[in-house]
């Protein structure tokens, strides 16, 4: 069976084709930005009306397939903004009526963590979700994926993209901040938040801020902010290994493409003598692919949606979704 899977939570709009083996097909996206940074649902979810039909062209077109050879659709149902996944929701619907096969709509944290176990072979992880709007520790337990710890504020790539912005560097601002990092020297006084398995961030930023302003050297800020932020979370991740008696990490999210926090994530596992396990890159970020497969797990499990329960799911939680597959 081949299934097709449209992301668009978010920034992405993603459209990824698998089998039923595990083949990913296709993996192909369009992502809204602005000038300034910043974003307007809105304006998300206008780029996504515009961009999905080219997208499922090509997505069609690197697979080799025909629409006929396509099985079922699956979608992003939640979480994110409204207007993006509306707009990712009629595309989807549109597939199935249109081809006449099944739809299923899709937890988009669950996502994460299932493309993250196909591509890596880790079993049981804990998974350390970190991109722009979510900052979760995710891992399996008694039938469902539960949140273990989050951010208490702002997502980590969030922040960082901001600190960015308040740097001149532009959107995204992770990678920039990644560069920038590599040319600092001194390691910085900020506020270092864990508040048992939860982290925040906007005390960082104030703080990053404040040093910018005196003068700091932004290479210093750069780097001080990525020590303390990534040790924040990998400390969380770490604690829930721990009380859960699990023996693997699991990267996901854009953030996870930074180099010193995979580093970190390494070393903590390592001193753990637990396994390490990171997707390629093209699977961290947002991507079709994850949704493809997920709704693949879930139909195979017996999973079945009408077109009435396709309504999108705005706060929709990780530990809502019951995991039939596992
Ligand atoms: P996602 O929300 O998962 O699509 O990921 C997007 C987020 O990842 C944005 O906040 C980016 O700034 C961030 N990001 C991308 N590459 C990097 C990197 N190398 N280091 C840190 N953050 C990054
Ligand atoms: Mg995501």
């Amino acid at each position: 069976m081949y299934v097709i899977g449209l992301e668009g939570t978010a920034h992405t709009a993603g459209v990824g084709i698998v089998s039923s083996e595990g083949d990913v097909l296709a993996n192909v996206k369009s992502v809204y930005t602005t000038e300034v940074g910043g974003f307007r649902p809105r304006d998300a979810a206008a780029h996504h009306a515009r961009e999905f039909p080219g997208l499922i062209r090509q997505a069609l077109e690197v697979s080799g397939l025909s629409p006929g050879d396509l099985g079922l659709v699956a979608f992003s149902q939640g979480p994110g903004m409204g207007p993006c996944l509306r707009t990712t929701a009629v595309a989807a619907r549109t597939i199935a009526l249109a081809l006449r096969i099944p739809i299923v709509g899709v937890n988009h944290c669950v996502a994460h963590l299932e493309i993250g176990r196909l591509r890596t072979g880790a079993e049981d992880p804990v998974m350390l979700y970190v991109s722009g709007g979510n900052t979760q520790v995710i891992a399996y337990a008694a039938g469902r994926y539960r949140v273990f710890g989050e951010t208490l504020d702002i997502g980590i790539g969030n922040m960082l993209d901001k600190l960015a912005r308040e740097m001149g560097l532009g959107f995204p601002g992770g990678p920039r901040i990644m560069e920038m990092a590599r040319r600092g020297e001194r390691l910085l006084d900020l506020p270092y938040s864990v508040k048992g398995m939860d982290v925040a961030f906007s005390g960082i930023l104030t703080a990053a801020k404040a040093h910018l302003r005196r003068g700091a050297r932004p290479e210093d800020v750069a780097f001080s902010v990525q020590e303390y932020a990534f040790a924040m979370v990998v400390e969380a991740a770490e604690r829930a290994m721990a009380h859960l008696g699990k023996e693997e990490i699991l990267l996901a999210g854009g953030v996870a493409l930074n180099e010193r926090l995979q580093e970190m994530a390494r070393i903590m596992a390592e001193e753990r003598g637990a396994s390490y396990h990171c997707p390629e890159p093209e699977f961290l970020p947002d991507n079709g692919a994850m949704i493809a497969w997920t709704g693949y797990l879930m139909y195979s499990s017996g999973v079945r949606m009408r077109i009435e329960d396709t309504v999108v799911r705005q706060n929709f939680r990780t530990d809502e979704v019951e995991v039939t597959w596992r």
